[in-house]
This record gives C-alpha cells, sequence and structure tokens, in this order.
C-alpha cells in the first residue's frame, strides 16, 4: 500500500535538511492494522499516524521532528471522528495483549542487534548456562502453552515425548506452511520477527537434545524467506547457531526448506516427505514423528506462534504466562481478522476473550453498519458461529463445542448479505483441489460433496441432497487418514446446523 515509498520519501526529505545522523528510519514488520497502513510511528514520543502517503511526509518532518507539534490531520481518526495519538489509545490495540506479536512492528527486523536491544537471546543464554534439558521442558509444562498450529497438543508434553525417544540423533522443525484462505499470522511474525522463531527453536531443540533443525516454509512468502536467511547468518555470526553455543556443548545447525504451497504438507507426516525429497502425503500415525519422524529420527515439530512465546516464558516465568487466559487454554492467540469487519489486520488477545468484543470492540463492528450474520473461524477446518454465539469466550474446547475450532487463527466475518451455502462450497472447493489423494473418503468424498453444493447453488438441489451431505460428512471424519480429509467437512456440516433454512430455501425454491 505504498510504505515503500513512504520509507524512501523519509530518507529523502531527512537527508535534504541533514538530519539523517539523528533521525533514523526503521522498516519493522507488520504492526496489525492493516486496514489503515501505512503506519507510521515517530518516536521517542510514540505518534502514531495512519494511511501515510508519500505526499505527507515533508509535513512529518517539517511539523513534527523540526517544530515538536504533532500533525493533527494525519493521526488515526476513531469512529466517533476522534483523533488519537497514543498507539495505546487506540480501541484495536487496546484491548489486545501482545507477546506472540511483541516485536512485531516495533523492531526492525533483519537486524539482530535490534532484537538484542529488546532482550532477544537472553532466554537461550538463560537456558545454556542455568537449566537442564528437563527444567526447560518442566517450565513449558507449567505454563499450559498449547499448540497454536490448530491442534492444541500441549506443547511441553510434546517435548518431553521426543526428549525421552531414544537415539543420538534428532531434529526439530518448525511448521511456516501457513496455507488457509485469510490467514496470514505465522507470516507477520516471520517477517515480524525471524529471530524470536530461531530462540524458540534452539531452546526447543535444546531441551529435546536435538542437533539440527529444519524452518518449513511457504515459497509463496518471499519477504519472510528472505529475513529467516539472513536472521540464520547473522545469528550463525555471533554464535548463537552452530557449534558450541555460547561455549557450552551443545551445537545446533538451523536450516530453511521452502514447500511449494501444497496445502497438505502444513500436517506433520506430509511435511516430513517433503522435506526429505519425496511427494508431500500423509503417513498413518503411529509412529508417531516424536518417536519416527525425519528421516527415521525423533523429531519436535512446532508451529511459528508456539515457538515465539517460548522466549517470554523462559524469561518471563511459566506463572507469568499462565496467569493470561481460561483454565485450559493459557496465554493469548494470534487471529488474522478479515471478511466484512471495519478493522481488517492481525490481532493478538488473550484467551478467553469473546467473539464479540474481537469483532466489534477490536475489529469495530461490521463494515457498512450491516447485520452481523456469522464468522468462519480455523479455515477450511474449521466451522462457521451465527451471532447467537457471540459472546462465547475463545479457547480451544469452547470453539469445539459450537463445531468450529481455533485452527491456527483465521477469523472471517461474514454479514447478512453472504450466502453460507456458498461460504461452505468456498471453503471445500480448496480442500476438495488440496485434497492429496491418498485415501478414498477424501479424495472422492470431499469431490461428491462439492458436486452436491455446487449443484444446490446453481438451483439444481434435489430433496434428500441435506441428509446426503450429512451422512457423507461424517464418514468423511471417520475414516479419513489425515487432519485434511477429517476437517474439510466442518464448513458444511456447521453451516447445515446454524443455516439449514439457507440450503433449503436454495433447493425448494430452485435459486
Ligand atoms: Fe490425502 Fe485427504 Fe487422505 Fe489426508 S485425508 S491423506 S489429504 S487424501
Amino acid at each position: 500500500s505504498g510504505a515503500r515509498d513512504v520509507v524512501d520519501e523519509f530518507n529523502e526529505e531527512l537527508g535534504s535538511r541533514n538530519l539523517k545522523d539523528e533521525v533514523k528510519v526503521v522498516g519493522t514488520g507488520c504492526h496489525g492494522l492493516c486496514e489503515r497502513g501505512p503506519l507510521v510511528i515517530v518516536y521517542p514520543e510514540g505518534t502514531f499516524y495512519s494511511e501515510i502517503t508519500r505526499d505527507d511526509v515533508a509535513e512529518i518532518v517539517e511539523e513534527h521532528i523540526i517544530d515538536g507539534e504533532i500533525v493533527e490531520r494525519l493521526l488515526y481518526e476513531d469512529k466517533s471522528g476522534k483523533k488519537i495519538a497514543g498507539y495505546s489509545d487506540i480501541d484495536f490495540y487496546k484491548q489486545q495483549k501482545r507477546i506472540a506479536l511483541k516485536n512485531c512492528g516495533k523492531i526492525d527486523p533483519e537486524s539482530i542487534e535490534e532484537y538484542f536491544a529488546e532482550g532477544g537471546y537472553e532466554a537461550l543464554g538463560k537456558v545454556i548456562n542455568e537449566l537442564s534439558p528437563g527444567e526447560v521442558i518442566e517450565m513449558v509444562k507449567d505454563s499450559g502453552l498449547r499448540g497454536r498450529g490448530g491442534g492444541g497438543f500441549p506443547t511441553g508434553l510434546k517435548w518431553s515425548f521426543a526428549a525421552e525417544a531414544p537415539g543420538d540423533k534428532k531434529y526439530v522443525i518448525c511448521n511456516a506452511d501457513e496455507g488457509d484462505p485469510g490467514a496470514f499470522m505465522d507470516r507477520s511474525v516471520l517477517e515480524g520477527d525471524p529471530h524470536g522463531i530461531i530462540e524458540g527453536m534452539v531452546i526447543s531443540a535444546y531441551a529435546i537434545g536435538a542437533d539440527e533443525g529444519y524452518i518449513y516454509v511457504r515459497a509463496e512468502y518471499p519477504l519472510a524467506v528472505k529475513r529467516l536467511k539472513k536472521a540464520i547468518k547473522d545469528a550463525e555470526e555471533y554464535g548463537i547457531l552452530g557449534d558450541n553455543i555460547y561455549g557450552s556443548d551443545f551445537s545446533f545447525k538451523l536450516h530453511v526448506k521452502e514447500g511449494a504451497g501444497a496445502f497438505v504438507c502444513g500436517e506433520e507426516t506430509a511435511l516430513m516427505e517433503s522435506i526429505e525429497g519425496n511427494r508431500g502425503m500423509p503417513t498413518p500415525r503411529p509412529p508417531y514423528p516424536a518417536t519416527k519422524g525425519l528421516w527415521g529420527k525423533p523429531t519436535n515439530i512446532n508451529n511459528v506462534e508456539t515457538l515465539v512465546n517460548v522466549p517470554y516464558i523462559i524469561l518471563e516465568g511459566p506463572e507469568k504466562f499462565a496467569e493470561v487466559g481460561t483454565e485450559g487454554s493459557k496465554g493469548t492467540k494470534v487471529f488474522a481478522l478479515t471478511g466484512k469487519v471495519n478493522n481488517t489486520g492481525l490481532v493478538e488477545i488473550a484467551m478467553g476473550t469473546t467473539l464479540r468484543e474481537i469483532i466489534f470492540d477490536i475489529g469495530g463492528g461490521v463494515q457498512g453498519g450491516k447485520e452481523f450474520k456469522a464468522v468462519q473461524t480455523g479455515g477450511p477446518s474449521g466451522g462457521c458461529v451465527p451471532k447467537e454465539h457471540l459472546d462465547l469466550s475463545i479457547d480451544y474446547e469452547s470453539l469445539l463445542d459450537v463445531g468450529a475450532m481455533m485452527g491456527s487463527g483465521g477469523m472471517v466475518v461474514m454479514d447478512e448479505d453472504t450466502c453460507m451455502v456458498d461460504v461452505a462450497r468456498f471453503f471445500l472447493d480448496f480442500t476438495q483441489s488440496e485434497s492429496c489423494g491418498k485415501c478414498t473418503p477424501c479424495r472422492i468424498g470431499t469431490k461428491r460433496m462439492l458436486q452436491i453444493l455446487e449443484r444446490i447453488t446453481q438451483g439444481d438441489g434435489q430433496e434428500g441432497d441435506i441428509d446426503l451431505l450429512l451422512e457423507l460428512g461424517d464418514r468423511i471424519k471417520e475414516t479419513s487418514l489425515c487432519g485434511l480429509g477429517q476437517t474439510a467437512p466442518n464448513p458444511v456440516l456447521s453451516t447445515i446446523k446454524f443455516f439449514r433454512d439457507e440450503y433449503e430455501a436454495h433447493i425448494n425454491d430452485n435459486v
């Protein structure tokens, strides 16, 4: 949206006024409020300017930087027309709790020194100098951290399985193969805080006894790949990666593996097949990766957001992490808020926050003042939550109870004009084309469900179609080999559950 032009203009303007030694222009990762970008924050006072273009730059330099006066007209304006200068006074940020995103939008992700300045790699130093691998695992267990990639499996427990598995050679993998339509949480962390992920990975490697790791990242995220590679190189130069880290006998090598964009490669076993150079197809479990993973060796796989929480847990203590959230879901969760919502963007909230707070207080409500109809959580594996559940507090279990799921954090808002049958068809079209074809229920079943949905949305629906969809959906969930097939029917099943009348209207009225 023109942010790079704004950076160039600032550099030119400051250069022409001989201010480049005094004022530094720092490009950061995502601030979260995508809807109002490009964003410019002037420090030390932290004045927040939004929707800045090249033409606004001279005014900010002249009035704010030289004369010390805030440029009122460029400040963020809220719904009531009030201008707000402070970052944390803006409704969008006020109710957020930033742990995973604490460095995003704050530091230059291409500078390891800026990461150091924010306390970066201190957790790793503490781990290597003061803690045994077992103590690290206990801390992660005590924090209550659960996998943020969708499954919600307790992270400390997962680490303990890999630590206990016999073997001299072990691996850690960061799953950065984010592929849900409408999701950009991992991408923002990869682009905005690559060292946070690396630090989390090195700590997990120390805890399980691994000496080698891979970050499996989509090739469609070229900026993330570039920044990860730079971050790895810088960490190697500082002795944070490589042999005898911080003078200890612990060594760790890290590689980036670019995936070709198959959604199924986000599934752990398919991802490892892909790293090994094979076609990315899931394999039956057991054996689980913790005992027989990459090249048959014990392997621990965590997603981006899970890993970036780890340095915070080590430095601040598991109790502090566990203070936030609900009984069964501790900490925060990052969501990509999109669809028919006013403040599209990246948000991080404490677990237990309600859907209403996310969509209306943080998201600013539905676009054009229209009625809220539903929100799709968990991407194509998730489900649609209707307005009667707007006060649902978000955690892993509560979403499952209403037929949706946390997933990795996609959240698509729909208004009164959205056809829910069409939404179900859209998501099923995606999963059906991403099915790897290995097992029959998913390969044939999703195709059949899609054909039925297509005829319904084209006005050719037949009596019995809804029951057929329900039956097929249940069978596919029960009998598919991997998570893709096991969750693919969810958008259809949840929309039939809450919006059956829309299916019936299509079929009965032939529309
Ligand atoms: Fe492949 Fe679908 Fe079977 Fe998974 S469920 S193995 S994606 S065919």
